[in-house]
């Protein structure tokens, strides 16, 4: 039994069930190929898996075809672990559907909704991107900063100006989950810089548009079943109702994407990191040293120990921070420094668990930890750029402390 009653309806046990019975069969016999998937035939398949159960449509209202009103962010988390226990990398993109979305669902912008969630609601898997993160330069900036509350949006550097009925964009995007392959890309934008919070503007851009490009798809050390690229955008034109909400709102809107972002991110990492334990538990249970299966040296069950305590915190404290949210108005509201500070240390925590337990778990496996024939060398990549992502570990321990006292970093 891994989770608490008091957590978890009944469904949430089902979906888990289903989801784990999922990796199992469909993810778990074809991991280790997914860094050679370039195209993406074996990621395309897993997605569209997914998709095919429905879960894709627990991000969208039920008025537009989905069931988000049997979605809670305890729900959300327990998918996501249970996903990137299999592979982060199919997780992420999964996710970044529903955040892509979250800010014109919350605001219930009918416009973005009645044109592109049918699309998202067919068939075919789609996917969708957040697009925040950006190159930074003298003026500080990149994805830091971007997310810092103490900087108020002012260092973004893609500038949405108003001509007529029709949002002019012009900037650069850096990274984001699912660039180069989405179908909608939900923007963060400024009308000004120097106006802080109110020139924040979500500005959601559909694929193609004139004026959006991409660059190459990055190589990066892991999490290969997400694709992440460089967006240009230059006088790209889409009409005044494509922005989330308003000025002043789309500033909430961004800082709940954050807040949820920084959730799934603490899940995720709590599934890497269960995955790679639950593989060295069965390596060092059938490998012998000195007369004996691994575990059964004491020096191997201390560090069994210690992976142990470290993931089961991990997945507590997410699961905690996912029912504040559920409750939120108990604690301060979504936009809280509390909710802020709590996500925050739930995701920071899990990804020094996930990057402890996967380093460890290849030195209990010697060289075959090492190679990819054993799986937790995929772990061990995949994970680290979860610590790096949304605030890094710095920023993170930043807006913990934004829970205690009035941190002004
Ligand atoms: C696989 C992958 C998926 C991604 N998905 C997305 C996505 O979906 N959408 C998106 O927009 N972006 C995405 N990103 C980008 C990612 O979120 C950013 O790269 C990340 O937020 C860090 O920004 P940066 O790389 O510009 O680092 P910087 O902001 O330059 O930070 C560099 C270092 O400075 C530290 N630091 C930051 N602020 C402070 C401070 N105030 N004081 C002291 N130190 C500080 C950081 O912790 C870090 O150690 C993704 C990246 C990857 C690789």
């Amino acid at each position: 039994m891994k989770y608490l009653d008091i957590f978890l309806r009944e469904e949430d046990r089902m979906l888990q069930e289903q989801v784990r019975k999922f990796v199992d069969a469909e993810i778990m016999p074809v991991r280790q190929q997914l860094d050679d998937d370039e195209d993406h035939v074996i990621v395309h398949k897993i997605l569209q898996g997914l998709f095919d159960m429905g879960l894709m449509l627990r991000y969208f209202p039920a008025e537009y075809g989905g069931c988000s009103d049997q979605s809670t962010f305890v729900s959300s988390s327990i998918m996501l672990e249970e996903i990137a226990r299999g592979d982060s990398g199919i997780a992420v993109a999964f996710s970044c559907v529903g955040w892509a979305f979250q800010p014109a669902v919350l605001a219930r912008n009918r416009t973005i909704l009645e044109r592109f969630v049918p699309l998202f609601t067919g068939k075919e898997v789609r996917l969708a991107c957040f697009n925040m993160t950006e190159p930074g330069g003298a003026h500080g900036g990149g994805g830091c900063d971007i997310e810092n509350p103490t900087l108020h949006g002012r260092t973004i550097r893609t500038i949405a100006r108003l001509e007529g009925d029709e949002w002019v964009i012009n900037g650069q995007k850096l990274w984001a989950t699912n660039s180069g392959v989405s179908d909608l890309y939900c923007t963060v934008c400024t009308t000004d810089p120097n106006a802080g919070e109110k020139g924040i503007a979500l500005i959601y851009i559909p694929h193609p548009t004139p004026g959006m490009t991409f660059g190459k798809f990055e190589r990066k050390a892991g999490m290969n079943a997400d694709r992440n690229c460089a967006t240009y955008l230059v006088d790209v034109r889409v009409p005044r109702e494509y922005r989330a909400s308003e000025e002043g709102k789309d500033a909430e809107l961004f800082h709940l994407n954050l807040v949820t972002g920084r959730l799934g991110g603490a899940a995720m990492a709590v599934g890497n990191a269960q995955g790679a334990f639950e593989r060295v538990l069965e390596y060092t249970g059938e490998r012998i040293v000195a007369g004996r299966p691994i575990r059964q040296h004491s020096i191997a069950a201390g560090m069994l120990a210690d992976m142990a305590m470290a993931i089961e915190t991990a997945r507590m404290y997410y699961l905690a921070a996912a029912y504040m949210m559920d409750n939120s108005r108990r604690y301060g509201g979504l936009r809280s420094n509390f909710i802020l500070s709590r996500v925050s240390l739930a995701k920071v925590y899990a990804a020094e668990v996930a990057v402890m337990v996967t380093n460890k778990a290849m030195e209990l496996m010697g060289s075959y930890g090492y190679v990819r024939d054993y799986d937790v060398e995929k772990y061990w990549r995949d994970c680290k750029i979860i610590q790096l992502w949304e605030g890094g570990a710095q920023l993170g321990r930043f807006d913990i402390c934004r829970g205690y006292y009035d941190c002004q970093l």
